[in-house]
């Protein structure tokens, strides 16, 4: 009988444990292949995105995506793997795995589910175009990107409820986190002989430390930051208190970019937090936790019921309000020169760091809509660029909601600047570490 051969197509789901999909495929297949597909990411040049900068992907998320290439190339070392990474060059990713299917004779191809709109099709294009080629295949795709699967919600997922609060109380009344899948020990062992010409070599990824320097990419760290938030420090006791810092590691859990790039699942974390919870202490903070994580899962599945109606001006209310766009204005409030100082130190440790604190986020999108009339969408288009934590569906929902055209029941939220400097850095801290 010929053997059966496995392809998983790494995206963002880039770990070993609890990866759904990765342990379906390993447990139906006699050999496995593990790819990854580097992009540049090279726009079009009508989009937005050609605006506010020459490529998607900013150097400090670069940089965390190649740390985490690389532990997870090491993580699979482990099991007697390595990740092949094809870096593209003129063609598309489908055209990359259509070749690996050809070449490898492949009879199973996995990939994780995600709630993008374009990871969705992307996935639904290859799909389409590799069972043209070989009818036979069989193709896995499982969630483990979510907190539950929509199956088990109280409404069809078209219904959901479209602000937050309504979601998160039938949720947390009818729902129960999905259990995290058993450890992966081992897998299915590769193809022999294999090699790849346009395969890049991990070792010559470009790799820094950031300004935070635990905020280092890949599966490995994300598990030592989960015991370090929680085991370690007890921070997480005292979450509800710290969480509307705005400089430092520990005032808040740092989980997003590792969960924007899969390198730990929501469930992970929840099972931890759970576990902390009966081992240690429970209270408002840890409850606190789960409740930000239901505003996690509440964008991923507005964004998959939403679809392409998160990118556009009006929103998934369809209302219209400014489309202003200034470039002076846009590079001086991405450079921190918006002469309000609380927006520019926040704007100036985004540039410096990749990273910043949800209560400046909001800060610095009221600022950009209300007091410099932007249109939201070249926000969001530059925190693409910037964030190392870059999610699709927080990133854009969280835009929409203080653009004033998404799932915000009230309105247009303008945040008094001023007001918010007292209470949040009363001492001019922050505003004098990023301003001087
Ligand atoms: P914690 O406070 O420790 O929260 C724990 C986790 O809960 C986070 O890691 C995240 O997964 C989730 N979470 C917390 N707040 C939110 C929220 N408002 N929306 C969705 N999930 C949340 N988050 C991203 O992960 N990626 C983005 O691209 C992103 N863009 C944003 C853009 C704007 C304009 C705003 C206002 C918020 C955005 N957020 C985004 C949400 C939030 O600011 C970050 O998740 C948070 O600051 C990350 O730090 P943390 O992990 O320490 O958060």
């Amino acid at each position: 009988m010929s053997k059966k051969v496995g392809l998983h197509w790494f995206r963002k789901d880039l770990r070993i444990q609890d990866n759904l999909s990765l342990s379906e495929l390993a447990s139906q297949v006699d050999q496995l292949v593990c790819v990854y597909v580097y992009q540049e990411e090279e726009k079009d040049q009508n989009s937005i995105s050609a605006l506010v900068n020459k490529e998607i992907i900013g150097k400090h998320r670069r940089n965390f995506i190649n740390q985490t290439l690389q532990d997870l190339n090491n993580t699979l070392g482990a099991l007697g793997h390595r990740l092949i990474v094809i870096s593209l060059e003129s063609q598309e990713p489908i055209d990359v795995i259509q070749d690996l299917v050809k070449t490898l004779n492949i009879t199973h191809l996995s990939a994780e589910w995600h709630c993008g709109f374009n990871e969705q099709s992307q996935w639904q294009k290859t799909a389409d175009s590799v069972s043209a080629l070989v009818p036979n295949i069989k193709f896995i795709q499982a969630n483990s990107s979510t907190l539950f699967n929509a199956s088990k919600f109280p409404f069809s997922i078209e219904n959901m409820p479209s602000t937050f609060s309504p979601f998160r109380k039938k949720v947390e009344k009818y729902c129960k986190v999905e259990l995290v899948n058993n450890p992966l020990t081992s897998i299915p062992p590769m193809p022999n002989l294999f090699a790849f010409e346009h395969s890049i070599n991990l070792d010559t990824l470009t790799v820094q430390s950031n300004h935070y320097e635990k905020l280092s990419g890949g599966e490995t760290a994300a598990k030592q930051q989960l015991a370090h938030y929680l085991w370690s420090t007890d921070n997480i006791g005292r979450y509800k208190d710290t969480r509307n810092g705005l400089d430092g590691w520990d005032f808040s859990s740092k989980f997003s970019a590792w969960l924007a790039l899969g390198c730990i699942s929501p469930r992970q974390i929840y099972a931890e937090l759970d576990r902390y919870e009966s081992e240690r202490i429970k209270n408002e903070s840890t409850y606190w936790l789960f409740f930000e994580l239901l505003w996690r899962e509440f964008f991923h599945w507005h964004h998959y019921v939403h679809g392409l109606r998160l990118f556009a001006a009006s929103g998934v209310q369809q209302i219209m309000r400014s489309t202003n766009f200034d470039p002076n204005t846009f590079v001086e409030w991405q450079n921190g020169q918006t002469g309000y100082p609380i927006v520019d130190a926040c704007m100036r440790q985004l540039l410096h760091t990749g990273f910043m604190s949800n209560r400046g986020r909001q800060l610095v999108a009221s600022c950009f809509v209300h007091e410099l009339g932007q249109d939201w969408r070249y926000g969001a288009t530059y925190f693409e660029y910037q964030l190392i934590d870059f999610d699709v569906a927080s990133n854009w929902g969280n835009w929409q909601y203080l653009g004033g055209v998404g799932a915000d029941p009230r309105g247009h939220r303008q945040f008094n600047l001023q007001k918010q400097t007292d209470i949040y850095d009363p001492n001019n801290e922050f505003i004098t570490q990023w301003l001087n």
